[in-house]
C-alpha cells in the first residue's frame, strides 16, 4: 500500500524559491531555504517527506516495510520511498542538504548502527547510516525514533522554547525521548530513553524485551487490550465486544475506549487501572528529571482527558509538591508525522541551520 501526499501551493512556492536560490547563489551551504530528506523508518511502515527548515512538509510518501523479509529488503524499500518523495517535490537528490532516519529500537547516532530492533527481525549491526549515504550520495543521520519525535516536537510543535523535557510515546509500546538543556540526552552507547522499559512491578506480565512488569506491559495500548481480552474471558459483564464485532480477538484500545465513552462499568475501570500505572511512571519520570515539561503523544493518548487527567493526578500525588508545580504537561502537537519532521530536525541542527 502507497500512499502520497502533496501540497501543491507550498511545492509551487517551495520551487520558486529553489529556482532563485540557484540563480542567485549556487553555494548551498548560505542557502535561502535548504531541503533534507526526513525518514521514519517503523516496524510496519515507512514515512519519508521532503522538509524545509519551518518544518514543512513539501511532499511525504508512505509505504509498507517489509519488515519479514530482513534488513536489505527494508532498505531497498526505503531507497524506492526515498525516490517516489524526491519526484513528488519536483527535486533531485542534489537539492537535498542531508537525510535524516529516525530508526526503532537501540541505534548509535555517532556511528549510524542500529545494533537491533525488536521490530525489525534479523537487524544485528546494520550500518545503516553509510549504506544509505552511499546509495544517495547524500549527507546521511541517524538517531532513534523517539528521540526524532522528541526534536520535532522541541523545534516545531508542543515543546517549542524548552530546555528540560521528556517525550513520552503511549502506543502499542511506550517510547521515550529525554531533552535536558535543549539536547537529546541519548547516554554513552546512544541507547537512553528506553523509558517503556524501567520496572513497575518486578511480579508483572512478561515484556518483549525478556523482563517482567516493564512499564510497557502495564501502560500501553497493547496492556489495555491484554485486561480486557482477560476480563471478557473470565465472563466479566461489559459492552466491549460489541465494538469489536463480537470477537474476543478484535478487542484492542480503542474498542475498549468506545465503551468507556458509553458508560461501560469495566471499560472505565480498565481505562482507570492504565491511567494508574502510565502516572506511577510519570512520577518516576519526574523524580528523575525534574522535567519543565512532559509532553504526551502516540495512539493511546488520543483517549484523552478521561485517562490522562487521573494518570497527571496520581503522578502528583507521588512526587513532591514543589517539584510537581514546575511540571507542565502537553499533547503532542505533531501527530504522525513527528518523526519525519524530527528526523528533520536533527538533520538541520546537524548542519548548522537549526540552532
Ligand atoms: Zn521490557
Amino acid at each position: 500500500m502507497i500512499e502520497n501526499e502533496k501540497n501543491k501551493g507550498s511545492i509551487q512556492m517551495q520551487r520558486q524559491r529553489i529556482s532563485k536560490r540557484q540563480k542567485v547563489n549556487k553555494n548551498k551551504s548560505v542557502s535561502i531555504n535548504p531541503l533534507v530528506l526526513g525518514v521514519d523508518l517503523g516496524g510496519s511502515k515507512i514515512l519519508s517527506a521532503v522538509v524545509n527548515v519551518k518544518g514543512e512538509i513539501l511532499s511525504r510518501d508512505r509505504s509498507t516495510t517489509p519488515a519479514a523479509k530482513g534488513p536489505e529488503a527494508v532498505i531497498q524499500a526505503m531507497l524506492e520511498s526515498a525516490k517516489r518523495v524526491l519526484n513528488q517535490a519536483g527535486i533531485t537528490t542534489a537539492e537535498l542538504e542531508a537525510i535524516c532516519i529516525g530508526a526503532p529500537g537501540l541505534s548509535n547516532p555517532k556511528t549510524g548502527v542500529v545494533f537491533t530492533s525488536p521490530h525489525l527481525p534479523r537487524w544485528t549491526d546494520v550500518p545503516l547510516r553509510n549504506i544509505i549515504e552511499k546509495k544517495m550520495d547524500v549527507k546521511t543521520l541517524l538517531l532513534n525514533d523517539t528521540n526524532a519525535a522528541a526534536l520535532g516536537e522541541l523545534y516545531f510543535g508542543a515543546a517549542k522554547g524548552a530546555r528540560n523535557f521528556i517525550c513520552v510515546t503511549l502506543g502499542t509500546g511506550i517510547g521515550g525521548g529525554i531533552v535536558i538543556d535543549g539536547e537529546i540526552y541519548a547516554g554513552s552507547l546512544g541507547t537512553a530513553g528506553e523509558i517503556g522499559h524501567m520496572t513497575i512491578d518486578t511480579n508483572g506480565p512478561k515484556c518483549n524485551c525478556g523482563n517482567t512488569g516493564c512499564w510497557e506491559t502495564l501502560a500501553s495500548g497493547t496492556a489495555l487490550a491484554r485486561e480486557a481480552k482477560q476480563r471478557i474471558s473470565d465472563g466479566a459483564k461489559t459492552s466491549i465486544l460489541e465494538y469489536a464485532d463480537g470477537d474476543v480477538n478484535k478487542v484492542n484500545a480503542e474498542t475498549v475506549h468506545k465503551a468507556a465513552q458509553q458508560g461501560d462499568t469495566l471499560a472505565k475501570e480498565l481505562i482507570a487501572q492504565l491511567a494508574y500505572y502510565i502516572g506511577v511512571g510519570l512520577a518516576n519520570l519526574i523524580h528523575i528529571f525534574n522535567p519543565e515539561l512532559i509532553v504526551i503523544g502516540g495512539g493511546l493518548s488520543n483517549i484523552g482527558d478521561m485517562l490522562l487527567e487521573p494518570a497527571y493526578k496520581l503522578a502528583g500525588e507521588r512526587v513532591n509538591k514543589t517539584a510537581f508545580a514546575s511540571v507542565r504537561f502537553a499533547r503532542a502537537e505533531l501527530g504522525r508525522n513527528s518523526g519525519v519532521i524530527g528526523a528533520a530536525a536533527y538533520a538541520f541542527r546537524e548542519i548548522g541551520k537549526l540552532k
